[in-house]
């Protein structure tokens, strides 16, 4: 074949390399990984305004911050709104937060802090009545720190088949096959470690389980945030309600961590975690546990830890055929502080990497002709 620039074949082999390069996400032009906070969007951005505050302090909008501590548990609810000052019960919560996320506990909003506060998270308190539900009291290595929910309710002890439906799903874009195989896959890792096995049902009446996506305000006053912020929720036993912002960018098949959107959150990852909830596990200060309540985005995080497995394990019992956890890379499943944003930026900078890899074959394959 002549090896004329004008080749139409040549051609479309360069326009491939050149569309290969520019749509992989994840390098700025300088080379470098582009690390930002997820900011557009995220319902929670102008924390990062309050950086550095401390005790004393009065800023605009601390009460949102305050809004968001109370949400979670660590400040009781006012008899009307919260102010901006930074008075001494929010210097108090903010230790028990960063107690809770394995911070350094300085009582202060410090960059660390604000940028756990920022990730997205499940809905479900830390502290309830008063009482943390993260047992980071002391957090010692190797110590398990899974917790359940106050007065330790569980399915009984003679239901071992429990059943789920899918009932709300007007609001998501994703079918039904591939919810069912999402919950289905998110189910087992749970049935794989206990005596449970659950069974999907398509009528509602017959569940005990119920799942469903939904926007903003749903009747349970606990009302979803749009993009990010809070992505779903779950009760305690024998309750059975799981629902999911239907405003979220969810991943329901295919690789999360190349997903178009900076937002994208894999939905499979997140069942896994609200199903902890629904069986009666609360929230673990272990970053690694699937009870830990912040996930990153384009993040796929739906191995059982041991903190899990043993949580869970104590209300059913084990199951004799478990194989017990998979020790999982270091980076594979890290959460939303910026160590999960420089592993992200890590997982784009491979998929640049492929990318330079196919341009530099083509290259060589145009050099052949
Ligand atoms: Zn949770
Ligand atoms: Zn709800």
């Amino acid at each position: 074949m002549a090896t004329s620039t004008s080749s139409p074949l040549r051609l479309l082999l360069l326009a491939v390399a050149a569309v290969a390069l520019a749509v992989l996400p994840g390098v700025s032009a300088a080379g470098l990984p582009d690390i930002k906070p997820l900011l557009s969007g995220n319902p929670w951005s102008a924390f990062q305004n309050f950086s550095g505050c401390h005790f004393g302090d009065q800023r605009q909008g601390l009460a949102k911050l305050k809004d968001y501590l109370g949400h979670f548990g660590y400040l009781p609810k006012p008899p009307t709104k919260f102010n901006d000052i930074f008075d001494a019960d929010m210097e108090t919560a903010i230790r028990t937060y960063q107690q809770n996320f394995g911070l350094e506990v300085t009582g202060q909003l410090d960059a660390s802090t604000l940028a756990k506060m920022m990730a997205p998270r499940c809905g479900v308190a830390d502290v309830i009545n008063g009482t943390s539900t993260m047992a980071a009291k002391t957090v010692v290595k190797g110590r398990n720190l899974y917790s359940y929910f106050p007065g330790q309710p569980s399915w009984p002890r003679s239901k071992k088949s429990l059943r789920y439906a899918i009932t709300a799903t007007s609001q998501t874009t994703i079918d039904g096959a591939t919810l069912s195989a999402v919950f289905a896959r998110a189910f087992a890792r749970w049935a794989e470690a206990t005596t449970l096995n659950f069974t999907e049902t398509a009528r509602e009446a017959d569940a005990d389980i119920t799942i469903g996506f939904y926007g903003g305000d749903h009747g349970d006053g606990e009302g979803f945030d749009g993009p990010l912020g809070t992505l779903a929720h779950a009760f305690s036993p024998t309750d059975g309600r799981f629902h999911l912002d239907a405003a979220e960018a969810w991943v329901a098949g295919g690789d999360v961590s190349v997903a178009s959107s900076e937002a994208a959150v894999d939905l499979e990852s997140v069942a896994v975690h609200e199903i902890g909830h629904l069986l009666g596990l609360g929230h673990s200060s272990v970053e690694g546990a699937i009870m830990y309540p912040t996930i990153t985005s384009r993040t796929r995080k739906v191995d059982l830890a041991s903190d899990d497995v043993v949580g869970i394990q104590s209300l059913y019992g084990g199951n004799p055929d478990f194989k017990g956890v998979t020790p999982t890379p270091a980076t594979s499943s890290r959460e939303m502080d910026s160590g999960a944003a420089a592993a992200g930026a890590l997982s784009r900078m491979s998929s640049r990497v492929a990318g330079v890899a196919l341009a530099a074959w083509l290259a060589l394959v145009l050099e052949s002709w």
